[in-house]
């Protein structure tokens, strides 16, 4: 374990204060994104390579939609395929041939690589490469990495989309202005944003990942993207090359991001103020009296963010500015300084911003400071639990549709379930004791 000192970049009082940090961190690996992914790209498996820790790590995770088809699975490099490369590509070739004749539904195979592909250098891409040339036009088969080696969990995705990028067709120089929305959403956010976006008069818009992986959205100077997910560094990257310009803004958390983030599309498209505050005023109406409802039971609360989902500076935003927290900490896996400049210019005045880990500094300094409430990854909960904090599941604001005016109230709602939960236990536990209490001198007669 290091304990490097941290190196400070600090800036001035009016902004967030960041520090930088390595050390030990404790989060999943890439290949978790696949839960999510699977259920967003209906037409898509994801083979992971890798063991039968990583099978057992998304059978376990991924439990919970055991009664949908699956549409994802785990070829196991055996201890034997460590000895010849060779014949690990066979084993591949074997069983992606069983899969896609027993599923010719799949159109689009991931070869998902893990940890073990990694170490003993079995070559994704080009078997990726290989495969496709053999399925295309029936199947595309792509490849990338989801190894705890190199991701953490919301990487899984932004390597996913990544690697989808160079398949997209491109769009003509001279093609009219499109928006491209960048980043999964649940399908019924997508649909509310669809008919915002209608509303505002935003007819040409397209949601990448797509719920059919053959309906590709095309590229070009024209296209206009916005970025739905905060964790999506490589995939503007790529995108940026094909042409795409980014419409920078906060992500569309709470009234204020999602505002801001719509409004973003309205300037790039030229849509006037009436425009705008005709087709957001009934849905921000709704979800400022949803909030309304949340606030009181937040309004004044400590939380501490440990780095996890890379959505944690958006969601500190939305939880100061429109919930009423205090922020005690804000750790990020790493900070997109460009994609995040948005939310960070609406955190408050002094915000500390951590980026990377060393979570035992990390603990100390939650420790000491003893927030109402850490939002962290599922290692770090129990431990916390178990000393009297009250925590909250970084991973579980991945899974939930949290984006958009609809979502507004619940994603607060979400933050104040530890403490009705907690306030339950604290009723309960009493009530239990004095019945023990009751009942000792009966049973003892
Ligand atoms: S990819 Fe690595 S970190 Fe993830 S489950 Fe497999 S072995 Fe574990």
């Amino acid at each position: 374990m290091t304990a490097h000192a941290p190196i400070t970049a600090a800036s001035g009082c009016s902004e967030p204060v960041v520090q930088r940090q390595r050390g030990q961190h404790a989060v999943f690996c890439g290949l978790t994104g696949i839960i999510w992914m699977h259920r967003k790209i209906q037409d898509a498996f994801f083979l992971v390579v890798g063991s039968r820790t990583c099978a057992h790590l998304i059978q376990s995770a991924a439990g919970v939609m055991i009664f949908a088809e699956p549409r994802f699975a785990t070829a196991i490099i055996e201890e034997r395929d460590l000895a010849g490369l060779a014949d690990a590509h066979e084993e591949l070739d074997r069983v992606v041939d069983q899969l896609l004749s027993r599923r010719p539904d799949i159109r689009l195979l991931f070869l998902v690589g893990s940890c073990p592909s990694e170490v003993i250098k079995l070559d994704l891409c080009r078997a990726a490469q290989r495969l496709d040339k053999r399925f295309n036009p029936d199947c595309r088969v792509l490849s990338y990495s989801g190894s705890g080696i190199e991701t953490t969990f919301t990487q899984g995705e932004d390597a996913a989309l990544a690697a989808m990028v160079p398949s997209l067709p491109a769009k003509a120089a001279d093609s009219p202005a499109s928006l491209l929305v960048v980043g999964a959403l649940a399908d019924v956010v997508e649909d509310q944003f669809r008919r915002i976006f209608t509303d505002l008069g935003i007819g040409d818009v397209a949601f990448f990942p797509p719920r059919r992986s053959t309906d590709l959205p095309a590229i070009g100077p024209g296209t206009r993207m916005l970025l739905a997910q905060p964790f999506l560094a490589e995939t503007a990257r790529l995108l940026e090359g094909r042409g795409a310009t980014r419409l920078s803004a906060p992500f569309p958390l709470g009234v204020e991001g999602t505002s801001a983030w719509l409004d973003a599309a309205a300037a790039a498209f030229g849509i006037g103020q009436a425009a705008f505050d005709a087709a957001t005023a009934a849905p921000r109406e709704r979800a400022a009296r949803a909030m309304e409802r949340y606030r009181p039971q937040l309004a004044g609360k400590s939380i501490f963010f440990f780095p996890d989902s890379q959505l944690e500076a958006p969601l500190a935003r939305f939880l100061a500015n429109e919930a009423g927290m205090r922020i005690v900490e804000v750790g990020m896996p790493y900070l997109h300084r460009q994609h995040m400049a948005p939310d960070m210019g609406l955190l408050p005045a002094g915000t500390l911003i951590t980026e990377g880990a060393d979570v035992d500094q990390q603990l100390d300094r939650c420790r000491a400071a003893r927030p109402d409430l850490v939002v962290c990854g599922l290692g770090l909960a129990n431990p916390l639990e178990a000393e009297g904090l009250n925590t909250k599941w970084s991973i579980e604001l991945v899974f939930t549709p949290i984006q958009g005016y609809e979502q507004a109230g619940d994603l607060a709602e979400l933050f104040v379930r530890p403490f009705n939960r907690k306030q339950r236990l604290s009723v309960q536990l009493p009530a239990k004791a004095a019945t023990h209490q009751a009942a000792a001198p009966t049973g003892g007669a």
